[in-house]
């Protein structure tokens, strides 16, 4: 198979992600509507938003215009060129790009310049892992700005909230984080919670949370137990849809857990917005489409 076809696949892996909700969000974000009072403000923004993502994806045009800063995760075989696949994947975005998929959205951090191509040293982002596997996975997550800057991170123990280094530490936390950011960032959304790790790690770890479905419960008891439970409070802050009040403030909560140093316990909490734009897609060893995922 040509070397084109991963251009050719990864750049419609970028346009199905920038234009179409993954069907498990929509179906959360119509099961919060049909929850919230009728003519009520949450009611009425999360008509918008069903609207739009509808909009979105019959003219095949982005859902939203941050397109926000793209995360690729590649799982590949042993040995695999990832360069090559690297290289694939930035003409992609620039071609994406060139036909309005994604907006000129990277800007260089010193001199205001922009990067008209989405394509910089540290633009898109890359994650490669390497297994015993035939097949090549890519899946791409697109996060949005605003949603970007309501994150953030905890050291335990923390007094101020009387959070301790234990679950209940880290669930007071969370709620702490959904509480100032009041629906900014673009409620309702999920959050991606990494209980341990480094600074660093902890944001990557949170991050990798948004690969998993809605429908997905950690297969550890006692973190599901804590997804259910910070999403049930977080409900009853009434913060709602864009901070305007209601029954939903979240969507889902999924979090993970990562081995720490004695001296550090950190919580960090990366927030997706309702633009929840993440697609993937199995393609063979030699570039060819095997199965879209989500
Ligand atoms: S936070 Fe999400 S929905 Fe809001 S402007 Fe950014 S990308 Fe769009």
């Amino acid at each position: 198979m040509s070397q084109n076809h991963w251009e050719k696949n990864i750049f419609e892996l970028i346009r199905r992600t920038s234009t179409d909700l993954p069907h498990d969000i929509e179906n959360c974000l119509k099961r919060a509507y049909n929850r919230e009072k009728k003519g009520s403000r949450a009611s009425w923004s999360l008509s918008v938003i069903l609207e739009n993502i509808a909009s979105a994806r019959e003219k095949d045009v982005p859902l939203c215009q941050d397109t926000g800063t793209l995360i690729f995760y590649f799982r590949v075989p042993v040995g695999f060129d990832t360069n090559m696949l690297a290289s694939k994947a930035r003409l992609a975005v620039s071609k994406a790009t060139r036909r309005g998929y994604l907006r000129q959205n990277t800007i260089d951090s010193v001199s205001g310049a922009s990067f008209e191509s989405n394509v910089a040293p540290s633009a898109p982002v890359f994650h490669f892992e390497q297994g015993a596997r035939k097949t090549v996975e890519v899946i791409l997550i697109m996060k949005g700005g605003g949603c970007e800057n309501v994150g953030v991170q905890y050291s335990l123990p923390d007094s101020g909230l009387g959070a301790g280094r234990d679950l209940d530490g880290v669930r007071k936390c969370v709620l702490d984080a959904v509480w100032r950011a009041q629906g900014h960032g673009c409620a309702p959304g999920v959050l991606g919670v990494c209980i341990g790790g480094d600074r660093a790690t902890g944001y990557e770890h949170s991050k990798e949370q948004f690969k998993r479905k809605m429908s997905d419960k950690s297969t550890v008891k006692v973190i599901s137990r804590l997804e259910n439970k910070i999403l049930k409070e977080a409900q009853q802050l009434n913060i709602g849809p864009m901070g305007m009040g209601g029954k939903t403030t979240l969507l889902g909560v999924k979090v993970g857990a990562l081995s720490r140093v004695p001296a550090s316990f950190f919580v960090t909490i990366s927030y997706m917005c309702w633009a929840f734009r993440r697609r993937g897609v199995l393609l063979s060893s030699e570039g060819g489409i095997k199965r879209w995922l989500y």
